[in-house]
């Protein structure tokens, strides 16, 4: 497989867009990651997939636990920011807050959503590691509209809007 058609093809899988955080306040890190899925029910847990490369990678297994902040909307330079791309947009580096979790992860106060993480397994996959973490706490920030990702750009529900009440609603 080519890995650029395969990126492509990957490329049109729509996803939210979040910030894994690790560390404490004093030590903090974050990095922007749209391979984040849910996992679990009973036990709650959810997945993020990271490069090895990625500092976030060591930095997981050392702390033993990691927040997942999802995006809202209105959010894409934080995201620019936490994937390295500076210089991508104009004006200062956009500002978050910091609000300390039950494991100590820091997680960013501006989020739609928080999960606060605890490290569950840890899995070895080709060039990434898929990190399972059990949720011990989410928050959410009211109605929050979440920042979308999909084929290499950022994008809002806009096209959900349309549909109106008419989507149809989970069935879990
Ligand atoms: C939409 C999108 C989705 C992505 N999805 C994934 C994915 O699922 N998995 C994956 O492995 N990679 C993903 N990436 C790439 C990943 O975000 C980058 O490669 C990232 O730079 C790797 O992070 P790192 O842990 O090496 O941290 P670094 O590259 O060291 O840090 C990331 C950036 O975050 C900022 N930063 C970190 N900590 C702080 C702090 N305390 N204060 C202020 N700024 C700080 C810095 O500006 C730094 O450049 C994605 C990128 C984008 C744009």
């Amino acid at each position: 497989m080519d890995p650029h058609t395969f990126r492509r093809a990957l490329g049109r899988f729509a996803t939210g867009v979040t910030v894994v955080t690790t560390g404490t306040p004093q030590d903090f890190h974050g990095m922007t990651a749209n391979a984040f899925a849910s996992v679990s029910l009973e036990p709650p847990l959810v997945l993020v997939c990271v490069d090895r490369r990625a500092r976030t990678c060591s930095r997981i297994p050392h702390f033993g636990a990691f927040g997942v902040n999802i995006l809202q909307e209105d959010q894409a330079p934080l995201s620019d920011r936490f994937a390295g791309r500076t210089g991508t947009q104009d004006g200062p580096p956009p500002a978050f807050h910091l609000v300390t979790a039950v494991t100590g992860t820091p997680l960013l106060e501006e989020a739609a959503v928080r999960l606060d993480c605890r490290l569950y397994q840890s899995h070895a996959a080709g060039d990434h590691v898929i990190f399972v973490g059990e949720v011990l706490e989410a928050r959410q920030t009211g109605d929050a509209r979440p920042l979308l990702y999909y084929a290499g750009g950022y994008h809002a529900l806009g096209a959900l809007d349309e549909a109106g009440p008419g989507v149809t609603p989970p069935r879990w």
